[in-house]
């Protein structure tokens, strides 16, 4: 297969790499230049052969910039598939606007983060066509290890971010319980225990535990360096809560996090850190502080 790949950044550069061992890959950035990856003079150009366009973008406005270059350059029935994460809304204009030119696009962010890209192990949640989504398929099974058709257009962009509010809700109550624990003087090793086998458990809990020290080696054990920055959790949590809006969902949980993400990363030191670091956020603070 023939590929073009856009946004060669800190996803989209393993991710290319890891297509590029065994198809034809020409990148483009705007700035960005890894090595190793053929590169076009533009995005149209990158686009022109390809059998798919691959785009790993920052957000829904460059996005639709991107495709509003490319789409015209791309042959008759190549499929655009986006792994960017963006609102539901950009993503499913870029596919009326495919269809529109004669292409398929499909909608397939990703959750996993750098080391997913590099390790070739990413989970993929697509929305688009059936048959476009077969084709891909294979291109799935390079940068990943699964790959989750849910349904038409935007789709995929819907299960990510219902996926990362209830990541961002989970990993807020896991942190405020270990700092009530704490308080009432429950050990913290004890706290794990109890909960990861009991009905508290969640992924915030027993596969990525904010507390240093305890359950599996996580960002905790390295002073909260990312792993998942607080900062691309808060972007998750905001396109929750533009979906919610757009489509009249009440997610008080979901906004709730939206807000304390945004006062973390925007007036404390959340920023750069990774997202389980409200753990110790709410040790420093008191009760309505
Ligand atoms: P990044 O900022 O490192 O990469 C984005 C790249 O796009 C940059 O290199 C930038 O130069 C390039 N770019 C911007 N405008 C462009 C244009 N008009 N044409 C061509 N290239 C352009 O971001 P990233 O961490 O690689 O994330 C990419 C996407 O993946 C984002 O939507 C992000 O939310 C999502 N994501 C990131 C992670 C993560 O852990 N980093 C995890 C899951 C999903």
């Amino acid at each position: 297969m023939k590929i073009g790949f856009i946004g060669l950044g800190n996803m989209g550069a393993p991710m290319a790499a890891n297509l590029a061992k065994s198809h034809e890959v020409t990148g483009f950035d705007t700035v960005a230049a890894p090595e190793g990856i053929a590169l076009a003079q533009s995005a149209a150009d990158a686009a022109r052969d390809a059998d798919v366009v691959i785009t790993m973008l920052p957000n829904g406005d460059i996005l639709r910039q991107v495709a509003a270059e490319i789409h015209p350059a791309m042959k008759s029935g190549a499929i655009h598939l986006d792994c960017s994460t963006v609102d539901v809304e950009s993503a499913r204009a870029v596919a009326a606007q495919a269809q529109g030119n004669g292409l398929s696009a499909i909608d397939a962010p990703v959750s996993g983060g750098i080391g997913g890209a590099t390790n070739g192990t990413l989970t993929f949640m697509a929305g688009g066509p059936a048959d476009a989504f077969a084709t891909v398929q294979p291109l799935f099974d390079i940068m990943g290890q699964k790959a989750v058709h849910c349904g038409p257009a935007g789709n995929g962009q819907a299960a990510k971010i219902c996926n990362n509010m209830i990541l961002g809700v989970t990993m807020i109550a896991t942190c405020e319980a270990f700092v009530l624990a704490d308080k009432l003087g429950l050990d913290r090793q004890a706290m794990f225990d109890v909960v990861s086998t009991s009905s508290g458990y969640s992924w915030s809990m027993n596969a990525y535990c904010p507390a240093p020290g305890i359950g599996p080696q996580s960002p905790a054990d390295n002073d909260y360096q990312p792993g998942f920055a607080s900062e691309l959790m808060l972007k998750d949590l905001r396109l929750s809560q533009m979906a919610a809006e757009a489509a009249d969902a009440d997610t008080p949980m979901g906004q709730a996090a939206t807000a304390l993400y945004q006062q973390f990363v925007e007036e404390e030191d959340g920023k750069g850190r990774d997202f389980s670091a409200m753990l110790p956020r709410f040790e420093s603070r008191h009760r309505g502080s």
